[in-house]
């Protein structure tokens, strides 16, 4: 029955409060979704930050959707209504822009999902003039998009502050214009790229290149702002719900890009350099969501690195506002943030360690030390917290046995500590994961460790932890980072796959699927790739060369194999 459908969209609305609301009656209409259910796409910044970006140009009406929850979804299949937005309840299909915000490989079946549900052809080629363009945007783009190329029509390529106004201007242009006179135009402008003006090649059953048509550019420069662009904009809720990971808090975010470089993580990678807001200009907006809640959460890659990150929350703290933090590093860790933490009522703080052996960390190039992390542990207990979470990686490159050993080690430690510290009834969560290598980063052509592997080695790490009071393991099941791995880093067959396993996707139906597509699941994912082969992703320019990341890859083979510290910088 569709009214219940109304009434969640009602009840949702009704929770919210909402800093802005879309105008109606623009002459450009937009649906932004969001490839996950309301709960998870609310909590996601930047899609709050992109829907603020649109309703703020004068005659554009942005409205969201997401991805139903179950129950939903079942009451949208018996019915047969269209997906609708949550603002004005209207279908889909029926704005003229249908942009999605994808963060996450792992939503790519939820978005072919949502097209279906809204009774759009899954593949552009398949829509005619009757139907929106569908655009996707987010930090997927500045990876590699391609597994999404077949059913974009474009995608909006890096950050979207510098994207969203060039777009809406190009989308005024002669509406009347074919579909395809209006891709080929919007293919033209720096961080719009259209994939349909691309044929891709195979050669071995691999990914063999992109061949442009006449006209389109053959490298595509995605969005970047520069330190001024950033700090005249500065991303923050909209709208506050308790339906979300944070509660009411308010979010805003603090920076963008991250200074360590780690070599698993794209944070780092995806841009040129970090850009900071000023103090002053964060304390505007807090000062504005402290009207609605009294609690603000900073997003930031590494909060603890801003310079006047103590300043922030000296002035939190003078005003009784409660704060949390996206993320933290043990080496990283001022009094005042703690504190900060503390008094907000933070009973569990998340650390990641990654690994358990400096000679590993020091290749990953995530640079601390066990002592300097054990250090932090002792004084995040002796402020108040009573729990720690601690994330971790298998099968990294140059891991071996002892490294997870040194992992366990590491953990019983950090329980020492706990206890030492007077927080005995608290809890040490040690949560493992898979390495996943991902385009843009030193370790792109890696291979995934062999499933196998990995889950002996996570067993054995949860058997020698299993009988330690006070201590959880959480192990990620290898099946789905392999899928994770082959998402990241796959190519325009992967569509294919998607379009044939969005409405079941268990780990079989994928891997019969990608085999019926030809994609050699063992070669995609478990050989190390040719750093001479094409990559999928290799005609979006990126802010750090091939040359410099495989530079940066041979200095963490060697860091791996050499017994010494390594030093300098990765990228110097
Ligand atoms: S510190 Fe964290 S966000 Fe920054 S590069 Fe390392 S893992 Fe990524």
């Amino acid at each position: 029955m569709s009214w219940h459908l109304i009434q969640n969209a009602e009840r949702r609305l009704a929770a919210e409060t909402a800093l802005l609301r879309p105008a109606s009656g623009g002459d450009v209409r937009v649906a932004l979704g969001y490839p996950n259910t309301y709960f998870v796409g609310m909590s996601n910044l930047g899609m709050q930050a992109v829907y603020a970006l649109l309703n703020g140009i004068p005659g554009v009406t942005c409205e969201r959707f997401f991805l139903p929850d179950p129950e939903e979804l079942r009451e949208y299949r018996d019915c047969g209504r269209p997906l609708f937005t949550l603002e004005s309840q209207r279908p889909v299909g029926d704005f003229d822009l249908v942009a999605f915000s994808v963060s996450y490989e792992n939503d790519y079946p939820h978005l072919a999902l949502m097209l279906d549900l809204a009774g759009l052809p899954l593949f552009s080629k398949e829509r005619t003039a009757d139907h929106p363009l569908v655009l996707v945007g987010g930090a997927i783009t500045l990876l590699n998009p391609e597994p999404l190329a077949d059913f974009v029509d474009f995608f909006a390529l890096g950050e979207a502050e510098g994207l969203v106004e060039p777009l809406i201007e190009r989308l005024r242009r002669d509406p009347q214009r074919d579909r395809r006179a209006r891709l080929e135009d919007l293919a033209q402008f720096s961080g719009f790229y259209v994939p349909s003006l691309y044929e891709p090649r195979y050669q071995e059953g691999r990914f063999a290149g992109l061949v442009p048509t006449p006209g389109a550019p053959p490298r595509i420069e995605p969005c970047h702002l520069t330190p001024a662009a950033f700090q005249e904009t500065l991303a923050s809720s909209q709208i506050l719900t308790p339906e979300t990971e944070f509660g009411r808090s308010g979010l805003l975010e603090v920076s963008r890009g991250c200074p360590y470089l780690c070599r698993f993580c794209t944070v780092g990678f995806s841009y040129p350099r970090v850009r900071w807001q000023p103090v002053d200009r964060l304390w505007q907006v807090v000062e504005n969501l402290l009207e609605s809640t009294d609690r603000v959460g900073l997003i930031s890659a590494s909060v603890g690195n801003h310079p006047q990150i103590e300043d922030l929350c000296q002035r939190l703290l003078d005003r009784g506002g409660a704060v949390s933090f996206s993320s933290l590093r043990a080496d990283r860790l001022p009094d005042s943030l703690l504190e900060a933490l503390v008094r907000g009522g933070a009973q569990t703080l998340t650390l990641a360690p990654e690994v358990g052996s400096d000679h590993l960390r020091r290749a990953i190039n995530k640079r601390f030390t066990d002592d300097e992390y054990l250090h932090a542990a002792h004084r995040v207990f002796r402020k108040g917290v009573r729990n720690l979470r601690m994330y971790s990686m298998v099968g990294l490159p140059g891991e071996e046995d002892e490294h997870v050993e040194a992992l366990v080690d590491l953990v019983r430690r950090t329980r020492r500590v706990q206890c030492e510290e007077g927080r005995s009834g608290g809890r040490i969560t040690l949560s493992m994961g898979q390495f996943v290598p991902k385009p843009a980063t030193p370790f792109q052509w890696e291979p995934l460790a062999p499933r196998k592997l990995v889950s002996a080695r996570m067993k054995r790490v949860e058997r020698a932890l299993g009988g330690e009071g006070g201590v959880q393991v959480h192990a990620e099941s290898p099946k789905w980072a392999l899928l994770q791995g082959l998402l990241a880093r796959g190519d325009r067959r992967y569509a294919r796959a998607i379009a044939s396993v969005f409405r079941d996707p268990s780990f079989r139906a994928w891997m019969q699927a990608l085999e019926g597509e030809g994609v050699d699941v063992a070669l995609e994912a478990f050989t190390p790739r040719d750093p001479a082969w094409p990559l999928p992703w290799g005609h979006l320019a990126s802010p750090w060369s091939a040359e410099l990341l495989l530079k940066d890859r041979a200095r963490a083979a060697r860091s791996a194999s050499s017994p010494c510290p390594t030093t300098s910088h990765p990228l110097s």
